[in-house]
């Protein structure tokens, strides 16, 4: 396949490290950050997201799956590596081959492990995640103690942390998440008095709403990647403003044309033009991750102004109104996240429209289209 489309995803590395430095400000110095780049690095590349926060300092990231871990490893990133959603007692020999650091959350996974350190002669590190509210992955509080005792007759495992996760701590004062804070202390005393270790439950929203969230560690995501969890309303905020975005998303005009009144646009035409109009036609739809519900409702910006999306994103396709902005032409750049001219559009922006969060803007633009490195 060539590497070479009219769409690109933009990430400004020094966005990345600016944020960095922030949440680990906040974080405190004897608090590492654990850099969440899952997902692909929230859609801004694992290997290129990793590399920038290793450059401001970063020296611990989190993945879901082993197979990221291994790509990490790969790619030369060092420090800890953690993989947070579980793995096949088939794959737990890949922890020791590329020090890879399990959370576990079954005893058949500790056993597993332990199996393959005592045939090697070798006791691997790992964390036990528990339930403090969210309902997800983990065993509940109450169920430490004994799932301790066992894992402790394992000769191939240690038990060198403890981490959860919070519900809503994007929400500052949330009860949900004092309830947890309390949980979490209470589960980390419990496992510190038998074996020291680690505990981590703190997620961007709880760095920064939080500070008695932070226990030994804290997991950034979102907030690495310049945004507030809880969106727009929040980014505004003191805490939050030094968050700078680091992806943007750009095209070209393909085609300008004038409509006249009456004709209908794309798809259903769902859009009639109600006077004369001019219609940029872009290269962008559902399948670079612009989603269809921004149908009759996206804003993109071109020659600086804002051009409003007429009718059906299409897979490929959409087209925007740009009767008022003077002389646009084939060939001019759009940005359809990011700034250009005093004009700005943000994930938070996008994700308003269709009903969703920052997060998933990210990953679904990022991940669909092709992706290049800048400073600034
Ligand atoms: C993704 C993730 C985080 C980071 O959450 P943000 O809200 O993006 O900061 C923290 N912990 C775990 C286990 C995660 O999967």
């Amino acid at each position: 396949m060539i590497e070479k489309s009219f769409n690109r995803i933009i990430v400004d590395t020094a966005a990345l490290e600016n944020n960095f430095r922030y949440i680990q400000d906040a974080a405190g110095p004897d608090v590492p950050v654990m850099a969440m780049v899952k997902a692909d690095g929230y859609g801004h590349g694992m290997i290129g997201a990793a590399n920038a926060f290793a450059k401001a300092g970063c020296g611990c990231f989190g993945v879901a799956e082993i197979h990221e871990g291994i790509l990490l490893r790969e790619r030369g990133i060092a420090g800890d590596i953690y993989i947070t959603t579980g793995f096949g007692n088939e794959d737990v020999e890949l922890f020791y081959q590329y020090n890879l650091i399990p959370v576990i959350y079954s005893i058949e996974a500790a056993q597993a492990l332990s199996a393959h350190g005592v045939s090697i002669g070798k006791r691997i590190g790992i964390h036990v995640k528990v339930d403090t509210g969210m309902s997800r992955l983990g065993i509940f509080p109450d169920d430490l103690n004994p799932f301790l005792d066992k894992v402790a007759s394992l000769q191939g495992v240690r038990v060198t942390g403890l981490m959860s996760h919070f519900p809503e701590a994007d929400i500052p004062g949330t009860d949900s998440t004092i309830t947890a804070i309390s949980r979490f202390e209470a589960a980390c005393k419990d496992v510190k008095s038998r074996l020291g270790g680690v505990c981590h439950i703190a997620n961007s929203g709880a760095v920064i709403n939080f500070p008695d969230a932070r226990f030994d560690m804290v997991r950034a995501g979102i907030a690495l990647y310049g945004y507030h969890p809880a969106g727009r309303e929040y980014k505004v905020r003191p805490e939050a403003r030094r968050l700078l975005p680091a992806m943007s998303f750009h095209s070209k005009v393909l085609q300008v044309k004038e409509l006249e009144a009456g004709a209908g646009v794309s798809y259903g035409h769902t859009y009639i033009a109600d006077r004369p109009i001019k219609l940029a036609v872009l290269p962008v739809g559902y399948n670079s991750g612009y989603s269809r519900g921004l149908s009759n409702k996206g804003e993109v910006i071109i020659r600086g102004k804002c051009a409003s999306v007429c009718g059906r994103v299409c897979m490929n396709i959409c087209m925007v109104d740009v009767t008022d902005i003077e002389g646009v032409q084939a060939g001019d750049d759009v940005v359809l996240m990011g700034a250009q001219g005093g004009s700005v559009i943000d994930a938070d922006d996008i994700a308003e429209k269709v009903g969703s969060i920052s997060y998933e803007v990210l990953c679904m633009l990022g991940n669909n289209n092709l992706r290049e490195y800048q400073v600034g």
